[in-house]
């Protein structure tokens, strides 16, 4: 395998709350430091890469003028909130379009340089961002400000391609992904959450799978509140599945590691063993061309044992994290078949399971 881009700047750093909140600097520090303890930033096969700065005019791309406006006005008189959740301090317009600029670097290195494979660690994160702000009837934007990843997505659906797949392990669901490509059938979605009855921002049912011929496009993979990682590994069944059949031309990641057992923010247990079994089999089952990953949360141990897990699935080497393997109670496991079964059924007219 060829190098591993890790996209990151100080410019991250920048975008920083002015009270007690969990979207805060500190993540990218935590993130660096476990990297560069598990021997992963100086690694030989790893390069690590300054972003890009984009344009406003990415950002229209995506997001309605009178929302991105907004977040130009509420930038320009510092500190400000766009809701109780999310908030807009003096560089925060900054490090978000080095944010998508961070995703935009990633690809251009697979284009110009055959990188094919790149994490960006970049703050503040975006999945929850939709159109025009808030998405799905969610009560807040849950940090987010543009939504990185779904950029990303249409630029590449510019630059030609047609089958793009975004697959989102954030313990919450990507609302705002997943509201910016209902009707868009060449970005397949793939969501693995925690019940949205339990946990912000409260969408992302099985039913909910797309709009017009984008119908069947759009999975939400629900995982019961305690499911440990033999339920996380069922789950990654489904999405291989379904991945398989959707043959995409790149896979991207929305890689929150907010999943991760006492992470602060959920409660779903899972390891550095699902971190990891993912990246390794995706690399492994469907042999992408290209795989771009992001970082959405992650608020403690996701980061200092969940990403350096990932990050050396992701390089194609052995699981740099030891973890022992949790396992779900019976309970957990049972509701989540009775979820599975009912996702399944519903998606046997789209895909074959
Ligand atoms: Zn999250």
């Amino acid at each position: 395998m060829g190098k591993l881009a890790i996209i990151y700047d100080d410019i991250y750093l920048e975008h920083k709350p002015w009270y007690p909140h969990p979207e805060n600097p500190r993540r990218l520090e935590i993130a660096v430091k476990y990297l560069k303890d598990y021997n992963l930033w100086s690694n030989g096969n790893v390069r690590i890469a300054k972003p890009w700065k984009a344009s406003l005019d990415l950002v229209y791309r995506v997001h309605v003028k009178g929302y991105v406006d907004y977040i130009v006005r509420l930038s320009r008189s510092p500190p400000a909130e766009v809701d109780p959740d999310t908030y807009v301090s003096e560089k925060t317009l900054e490090a978000s379009l080095y944010a998508i600029g961070g995703l935009i670097r990633a690809y251009e290195l697979y284009v110009n340089e055959g990188v094919d494979r790149s994490i960006a660690l970049v703050r503040p994160p975006g999945h929850h961002a939709g159109r025009a702000g808030k998405a799905m009837g969610a009560p807040t934007q849950g940090f987010c400000i543009f939504n990185n990843i779904a950029i990303l997505a249409s630029y590449m659906l510019e630059k030609g391609y047609n089958r793009i797949a975004i697959v989102d392990i954030d313990v919450h669901h990507g609302n705002g992904t997943q509201e910016i490509f209902w009707k868009e059938p060449r970005v397949l979605h793939i969501d693995l959450h925690q019940d949205p009855l339990t946990l912000y921002p409260g969408t992302g049912f099985p039913e909910d799978i797309g709009g017009g011929e984008a119908k069947g496009t759009k999975i939400n993979i629900v995982l019961p509140m305690g499911s440990g990682d033999d339920v996380f590994s069922e789950a990654v069944d489904l999405a291989i599945t379904i991945l398989e059949q959707y043959r995409p031309q790149a896979i991207l990641f929305s890689a929150g590691f907010d999943a991760y057992v006492g992470d602060g923010l959920a409660d779903i247990r899972v390891t550095a063993n699902s971190f990891y079994n993912i990246g390794k089999r995706i690399l492994e089952e469907l042999k992408p061309n290209l795989v771009i990953a992001t970082l959405e949360g992650g608020y403690s141990k996701g980061l200092s044992r969940g990403l350096p897990a990932f990050t050396s699935a992701l390089l194609g080497e052995e699981n740099v994290v030891e973890d022992e393997y949790i396992g779900s109670r019976t309970t957990v496991k049972s509701r989540f078949k009775e979820y599975m079964n009912s996702l399944k059924q519903i998606l046997r007219e789209y895909w074959s399971l």
